[in-house]
């Protein structure tokens, strides 16, 4: 029999809908995949392995009785511990929330339960979603399965891990600048930052309020697909939440597919997202991914986008602005850990500090003294006020190329994986390594990353993003699904991740970095 984790969510949901196997078996099948690989890979800071046994056979058993269920019942998911759930710790990455339950579920989280995908566990991510790399989750890094003293990305790099090493069909991940796209692209997985608004953040552990959205992570785009409709939806406890019905993502994967998706799509390149500070390999890869959209009848041309220049500086700004004013929370009195001071009087300031200088990573400290220092009065114009000003021609850099071509693409990150510990006493080259992510969500568009090759000079995976407007989430995944079936055509076969134990690398074989 086939091993039931190198499965897709969608072949796998087909085999428990024909009940040909029981997701007892297919959960089983995961943790034992967890227990073998995770070691290694610590993708998961939280396995639930009884809680995820008792609803698969909840689940096996309303099957047996005749109930109709979802199409992705029975799935096992991994959950980034950004996300609140109310049987499981929710750390965000932090010591400041160690061994912390809250009393609710996200919202996301209750759909999945409702949709009877099972959660195996929490994933590992840097601490409050801030970084490209999980080093700086409190609980140690994550290790990317294609080479373990790499990166895996971030912050989502455990829910990318946890899929690219097969311990989990599907994730879910939160992108405030990038922390599903850019682990995607570095551990050879799918993942999309929804429009802004289409996913509820309620329980979703705020960095940036108006950057931040949850999204899906896994192996195929029919996978993010499926997923994305389980998820999406008006969400009353979301003041943000778009109030709108939107089309079904999945039988907009199925329809890129099938037949002539590409014939006629205009496509732009952005001319500032490539160039210095690419990769060779990556550019190679993404030109040859280029050839293979024109080829299949895609109209390609290139746009620029002159404020993105600026795009990263402006993110750096907000980002730590909104963070230090959400991260205000922490005060020892309400979540998590609390701190007495060392010596002197008691008072409620003095123990909020001494928990905020305990429970709180360099890297947080850093953004917030930051997010402070551009909110006081004496700077606001000047940092806040300036970076809001070129969000908003960012934005109209993007109305402009929507109003030529249908989707944007360049690579989804300048780099493939790079070594754990390069980058991580260096926030300037860690903050650069998110210039291609960051412009959608300041725009507050949908992109979707995906894997098309590797990198013939390292043999680690490459992503290219895709962009739509606001809305047109659907078209990611038309387009998306047509590019993907095209590669596997070129390449003969499938599924791109691996596992490091190489138990399925015939499935992957990567000969001379060409997959
Ligand atoms: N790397 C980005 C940052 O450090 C992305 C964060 C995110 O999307 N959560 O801010």
């Amino acid at each position: 029999m086939t091993d039931l984790t190198s499965l897709s969510a969608a072949d796998l949901a087909a085999l428990l809908t024909s009940r040909e196997v029981s997701s007892v078996e297919a959960t089983r099948a995961h943790l034992d995949r967890i227990d073998a690989v995770d070691p290694d890979i610590h993708a998961f800071l939280h396995v639930a392995a009884e809680g995820a046994l008792a609803s698969a056979s909840r689940v096996d058993e309303r099957r047996a009785a005749g109930e109709s269920l979802g199409e992705l019942a029975g799935v096992p998911i991994a959950i980034k511990d950004v996300l609140t759930t109310n049987d499981m710790p929710s750390t965000a990455g932090s010591r400041i929330l160690e061994g912390w339950v809250p009393p609710y579920d996200a919202t996301v989280v209750r759909r999945l339960r409702e949709a009877d995908l099972i959660p195996l566990g929490k994933t590992n991510m840097d601490e409050f979603a801030m970084g490209s790399s999980t080093e700086h989750s409190a609980y140690g890094p994550t290790h990317n399965p294609w080479d373990l003293d790499r990166i895996p990305g971030g912050s989502g790099g455990g829910s990318a891990a946890a899929v690219a090493a097969f311990e989990a069909p599907l994730a879910l991940g939160s992108d405030t600048g990038g922390s599903i796209r850019q682990p995607a692209a570095v551990t050879g997985s799918v993942g999309v930052k929804p429009t802004y608004g289409a996913v509820s953040r309620y329980g979703a552990i705020a960095l940036a309020s108006s950057l931040d959205q949850v999204g899906p992570v896994s192996r195929t785009v029919l996978d993010a697909a499926l997923l994305h409709d389980v998820i999406a939806g008006h969400d009353p406890l979301d003041s943000t939440s778009l109030d709108e019905t939107w089309p079904s993502m999945a039988q907009a994967a199925r329809a890129g597919r099938t037949g002539d998706a590409l014939k006629g799509v205009r496509v732009g390149i952005v001319r500032q997202l490539a160039g210095e500070g690419f990769q060779a390999g990556v550019k190679q890869r993404f030109d040859e991914a280029v050839a293979l959209l024109t080829a299949a009848g895609a109209e390609v041309i290139e746009v620029s986008a002159p404020s993105f220049e600026y795009a990263v500086a402006a993110y750096y700004l907000i980002l730590p602005a909104e963070a230090s004013s959400n991260l205000a929370r922490f005060d020892s009195v309400r979540f998590g850990m609390r701190v007495m001071p060392a010596d002197g009087p008691v008072t409620s300031e003095r123990v909020m500090s001494a928990t905020r200088d305990a429970g709180f990573g360099p890297e947080v400290k850093r953004r917030i003294i930051l997010g402070t220092y551009a909110l006081s009065a004496g700077y606001y114009d000047a940092y806040y006020g300036s970076a809001q000003k070129v969000r908003t021609l960012i934005q109209r850099d993007f109305n402009d190329a929507f109003g030529k071509v249908d989707v944007l693409i360049s690579p989804s990150a300048p780099t493939t994986a790079f070594r754990l510990g390069e980058k991580l006493n260096d926030p300037m080259a860690m903050y650069l390594n998110d210039i291609t992510t960051i412009p959608a969500n300041l725009a507050g568009i949908p992109g979707m990353g995906l894997p098309i090759g590797l990198a013939p000079e390292d043999g680690l995976p490459v992503g290219m993003q895709i962009m739509a407007p606001a809305r047109s989430d659907a078209r990611l995944y038309t387009i998306g699904a047509a590019l993907e079936r095209l590669l596997e055509e070129t390449w003969g076969h499938t599924l791109i991740s691996r596992a490091p134990d190489l138990t399925a690398t015939e499935m992957f074989a990567s000969e001379e970095g060409a997959i």
